[in-house]
């Protein structure tokens, strides 16, 4: 797991490449506006270092996923979320249709959510 993946989209907005402005962030963790929402709140809440997927993590990532909960909890409060819901959803690999290689947690909501499954 490198630092900073060459060529990672995430990886560039997390370096302000693009001058995007995070809706909640900590030293490790960062929360931004998805760029095609798949809902009226759509939040990608990223870690700063470079892990590929969910399937990367270990029991010793325990406090790095504690804090991504954390700032998803936080960025939720900040659109006015907290009591009417959100959906938290990270995807791995093929099936999942993940497209970006730099974990991430979506963040959706605002209006009421399809049912899963
Ligand atoms: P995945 O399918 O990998 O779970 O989700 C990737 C998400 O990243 C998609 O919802 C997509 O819209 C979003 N995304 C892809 N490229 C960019 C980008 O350059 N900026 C932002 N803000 N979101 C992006
Ligand atoms: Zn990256």
């Amino acid at each position: 797991m490198s630092e900073h993946s060459e060529g990672c989209i995430f990886c560039r907005i997390i370096a302000g490449e693009f001058g995007t402005s995070f809706v909640a962030e900590t030293d490790d963790v960062v929360a931004f506006d998805d760029v095609s929402p798949q809902a009226p709140t759509h939040i990608l809440v990223v870690p700063r270092r470079h892990v590929a997927s969910v399937r990367e993590l270990v029991r010793d990532d325990d406090r790095l996923w504690g804090e991504m909960l954390e700032v998803a909890n936080r960025a939720a409060l900040e659109r006015g979320l907290a009591d009417s819901g959100y959906r938290l959803v990270t995807n791995s690999g093929p099936d999942s249709g993940q497209e970006v290689f730099h974990l991430h947690m979506h963040v959706m909501g605002g209006s009421k959510l399809g049912r899963l499954g």
